[in-house]
């Protein structure tokens, strides 16, 4: 479907504005407590439980969760083709929560017109916004040259690849210069190299021309390349917001910390800021002075772990499984306890390990995250670091 274009040419912000200026600052997209609740039958499902979200205006965020979590349905009610039950939803200081206005949408299927060249399908997003003519034309290969497609301008659709069919429609979604575009998982039709590719096209695309991009996705890599926020949903709930470095290191609860990134969920005991592991190994957290006694669980990302080989303190293991990557090695180690835990260390530390080998695990302490044991909060306290 064609990214619906911004027909409102009063608000034509190419007579105000220069189409490649970025405008940061101000909020251009507010969420006010979101809710949706779908009704089948007998059934009353809750898709969206009060969301709230904030977007500066030119800023890229990522709605990122697993399937079912409501990130369609946001979408479509920031779009206004869905109604919420209750909440509203702001698009420059406007109401415009249910109307379909300003706000261009890129589906996962990006359809370009077959019977008009390359050029003329971004000019026509031009024109639908008032820009005639020789600017139309001009206007509309800069943002080909954006995309790196001028060679092509005057090609016809069918002429090119999957992936420059994409950009394409990137172009065109920018250059109907909406106040927000959103984006539903627009590259979850193409192979894995060209979704890579197409990540870096997208956010060199977005970051030139400055418009605020809401933008769907459930991988994380993804949401993690091509974002300045992500916001992380589960169960129609925003469980943490925050920059890709923010959430991988100091995810809000145990569902984030185990969604972003590769983790170890580790239990142990908290006493007097005093963490204490399987073995009796322990370790002292400032962060972690103010909570109260009690069992915790512990994310340990595989780069927290330090392998002793020599040493009373820590937690004992062996060695299961070396995997040599070059830069990296990886390895399973089973604890005593009977935990396996997955670790990268650099190959250029120590001369490594092998199948069956006793080590000692400690754990890089200002790094890890410790977990209530229902895993709702964080117990490391957020002012305890400085951004690391
Ligand atoms: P996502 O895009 O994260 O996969 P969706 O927003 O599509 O999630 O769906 C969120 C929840 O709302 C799911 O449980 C889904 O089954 C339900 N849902 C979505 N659309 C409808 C609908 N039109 N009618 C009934 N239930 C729906
Ligand atoms: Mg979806």
């Amino acid at each position: 479907m064609f990214p619906s274009p911004s027909t409102n040419v009063r608000r034509n912000r190419s007579a105000d504005t220069p189409p490649f200026c970025c405008r940061k600052g101000r909020p251009m997209l507010q969420l006010i407590n979101i809710e949706k609740k779908y009704t089948t039958g007998d059934l009353t499902q809750a898709a969206l439980n009060g969301v709230s979200l904030n977007l500066r205006d030119s800023e890229f965020v990522a709605i990122l969760g697993p399937s079912g979590s409501g990130k369609t349905t946001l979408l479509n009610i920031i779009a206004g083709l869905t109604e919420p039950t209750s909440g509203k939803v702001y698009c420059d200081g406007k109401e415009v929560t249910g109307t379909g206005t300003e706000r261009g949408v890129v589906f996962q299927q990006y359809a370009l017109f077959p019977w008009l060249t390359v050029k003329k399908n971004v000019m026509f997003a031009l024109e639908m916004r008032g820009v005639k003519g020789k600017e139309a034309e001009e206007e509309a290969l800069k943002y080909l040259a954006i995309v790196d497609l001028v060679k092509f301008a005057d090609h016809y659709p069918k002429e090119l690849s999957g992936g420059m069919k994409q950009r394409v429609a990137i172009a065109r979604a920018y250059a109907a210069n909406p106040d927000v575009l959103l984006m539903d998982e627009p590259l979850s039709n193409l192979d894995a190299k060209l979704r890579v590719e197409m990540r870096s096209v997208i956010r060199h695309t977005q970051k030139s021309v400055g418009i605020t991009t809401v933008y769907v996705t459930h991988d994380q890599e993804e949401a993690m390349a091509i974002s300045d926020r992500i916001a992380v949903m589960k169960d129609g709930v925003i469980q943490h917001v925050g920059t890709p470095r923010d959430i991988y290191q100091r995810p809000k609860n145990v569902f984030v910390a185990t969604f972003i990134g590769r983790t170890n969920i580790v239990n142990a005991h908290v006493k007097d800021g005093i963490i204490t592991f399987a073995d009796g190994y322990h370790e002292h957290i400032d962060a972690l002075d103010k909570a109260a006694e009690q069992e915790v669980r512990c994310s340990i990302r595989p780069e927290e772990f330090i392998i002793c080989k020599d040493g009373t303190e820590g937690i004992h293991g062996t060695v299961q499984e070396c995997t040599y990557l070059g830069l990296n090695t990886h390895y399973t180690i089973d604890t005593d306890q009977g935990d396996s835990v997955e670790i990268v260390e650099e190959s250029s530390i120590g001369e490594g390990l092998k199948k069956g080998e006793k080590v000692l695990l400690k754990v890089k302490k200002e790094k890890i995250n410790v977990f209530t044991k229902d895993g709702d909060t964080n117990l490391i306290r957020s002012d305890a670091y400085e951004k690391q």
